[in-house]
């Protein structure tokens, strides 16, 4: 029997860079929250701050094996995001997304409780059309030193589906577009974390090709209010949906805009371009707009701002 009106949400991943934002946006809004976590690319400080509220319970839980907790709504951002970690054991990457996915969505099929995939814009490859419209089926290499993430998130997209449509669990994907803020990892190669570090440390800025490839980056608070909404939207609401920022940089245009804020010393030096890296990628974001209200309020600027000052601290701790 339920004592409490409190909603019991779990989140897979929660150890996370985006998953402990999503812990503390739901605990100041008042629900119970599990946050379900391995550690293999989180840690406890991302979520430190948090343990002593008696409404925030940390489980240490590897998603690829059965759980049974009794909840009301699921976020599974479970998976190493970037490249460094999810190529550093590409097997458990794939593990994580497809079993991981099995998973969760039989606890929210037993439970009957509302699931939250965190996909990805990796679904898109890399993509011959721009901006990305969910409609697109993608350009993804099925072998390549990538597909261990982008083909476990396109798997787990199906069984979602599959689940939906089989079982009628009540289903949410999101299609996430790259993000930055604090709490990214400082060593995990992703690329607006090492030029800020880079550059806070006088360290020559590694750009990877000629930079003239282009990401949108979106802050995580911007991102954060999507998963929301999109939670918080009608059953017949779905997805996938793109979720991200459509303001397009070149990657040497964000060195620059890192440098100039950052100032010190760096120089901009060019690296081989890893194998597969995406030309171009930006998100058609018209479904968040039309189905959940949604757009980025952050701008790069005053993201990148928030960015740097906590890697400042960071790095002096
Ligand atoms: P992250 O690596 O910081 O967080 C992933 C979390 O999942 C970590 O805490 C890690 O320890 C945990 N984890 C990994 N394998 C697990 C397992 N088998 N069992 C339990 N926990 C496990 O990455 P993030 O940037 O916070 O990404 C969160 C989610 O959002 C991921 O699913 C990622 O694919 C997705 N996403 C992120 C971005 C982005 O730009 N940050 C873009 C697209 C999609
Ligand atoms: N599962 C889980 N927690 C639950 C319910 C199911 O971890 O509360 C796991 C279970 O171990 C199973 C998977 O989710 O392997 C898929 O569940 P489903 O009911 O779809 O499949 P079945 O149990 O029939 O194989
Ligand atoms: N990148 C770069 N220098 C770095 C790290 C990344 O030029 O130090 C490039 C990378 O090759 C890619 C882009 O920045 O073209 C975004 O890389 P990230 O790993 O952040 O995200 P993803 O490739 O998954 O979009």
């Amino acid at each position: 029997m339920r004592i409490t009106n409190r909603k019991r949400v779990m989140i897979t991943g929660g150890a996370g860079f985006l998953g402990s934002h999503l812990c503390e946006r739901l605990l100041n809004e008042g629900n119970d929250v599990l946050c379900v976590d391995n550690f293999y690319s989180g840690t406890k400080d991302n979520v430190a701050h948090l343990v002593n509220n008696p409404h925030f319970e940390l489980m240490r839980h590897d998603v690829t094996f059965p759980l049974y907790v009794e909840v009301d709504e699921i976020y599974n951002l479970a998976c190493p995001a970037s490249p460094i970690h999810y190529q550093r054991d590409p097997v458990q990457t794939t593990k994580t997304s497809v079993h991981g996915a099995i998973n969760v969505l039989g606890l929210a099929k037993r439970t009957g409780a509302r699931i939250f995939q965190a996909s990805t814009s990796e679904v898109y490859g890399d993509p011959e059309v721009h901006p990305q419209e969910e409609s697109y089926w993608g350009r993804v290499n099925p072998i390549g030193i990538r597909s261990c993430y982008d083909e476990g998130k396109r798997c787990a997209e199906t069984l979602f589906f599959d689940y939906h449509r089989q079982h009628r669990v009540k289903i949410k994907v999101a299609r996430i577009f790259n993000t930055y803020g604090p709490r990214m990892h400082p060593n995990d190669g992703r690329v607006v974390s090492n030029f800020i570090v880079q550059a806070l440390r006088g360290e020559d800025i590694t750009i990877y090709g000629d930079g003239s490839q282009t990401r949108s980056f979106c802050y995580a608070d911007d991102l954060i209010e999507g998963f929301v909404r999109l939670m918080a939207s009608s059953d017949s609401v779905t997805g996938p949906i793109n979720l991200g920022n459509p303001v397009e940089f070149t990657i040497k245009e964000l060195a620059e805009a890192v440098l100039t804020k950052v100032g010190g010393r760096s120089r901009l030096v060019f690296k081989p371009l890893p194998q597969d890296d995406p030309r171009q990628r930006r998100p058609d974001i018209a479904r968040a707009q039309a189905e959940l209200g949604w757009e980025p309020r952050v701008q790069l600027d005053a993201g990148l701002e928030k960015t740097i000052h906590y890697f400042k601290q960071f790095l002096q701790s």
